[in-house]
């Protein structure tokens, strides 16, 4: 599924503190936590606004090129993941299977799909996949 959102997308562009190393810089660029195929997910869950080439640590390029580190650990998905969850006040536990569950949602789904993929969900997981999708004119 693609939930696109230009306006959420500029507010993690420019100027402002890297979500990642806190760097105050002057550029800033979105990164997707989960971006897979053709699956596009502009949500606040799934972005984090990160040093832009060449400002600061150079998060962006790192995040991508696998060579960004803390505190001499590589960064992984899962770290993103809490990042995400701090700034948002909102459990990983939910942000992690709501996100992967839109991403597999096909577009146009079907009531037996919608189903099937939320079937491990909790209710209130269930009600935040509802509530993405039926943002009007954005999830297609
Ligand atoms: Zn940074
Ligand atoms: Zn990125």
């Amino acid at each position: 599924m693609r939930i696109e959102d230009e306006a959420l997308f500029d507010l993690f562009r420019g100027p402002g503190a890297c979500d990642v190393c806190g760097a105050v810089v002057r550029r800033r660029e979105p990164h997707h936590i989960i971006h897979r195929g053709r699956a596009r997910l502009d949500l606040r869950w799934n972005i984090l606004g990160v040093c832009a080439f060449p400002e600061g640590n150079n998060c962006h390029y790192r995040i991508h090129a696998a060579t960004m580190t803390i505190e001499g650990q590589r960064l992984t998905r899962e770290d993103l993941f809490v990042l995400v969850s701090l700034r948002e006040g909102v459990a990983i536990d939910d942000i992690e299977p709501v996100l992967w569950c839109l991403a597999r949602l096909p577009r146009g789904c079907r009531p037996w799909e919608f189903d099937r993929e939320t079937a491990g969900l909790t209710p209130v997981q269930r009600e935040w996949v509802v509530r993405f999708m039926e943002r009007p004119g954005r999830a297609r």
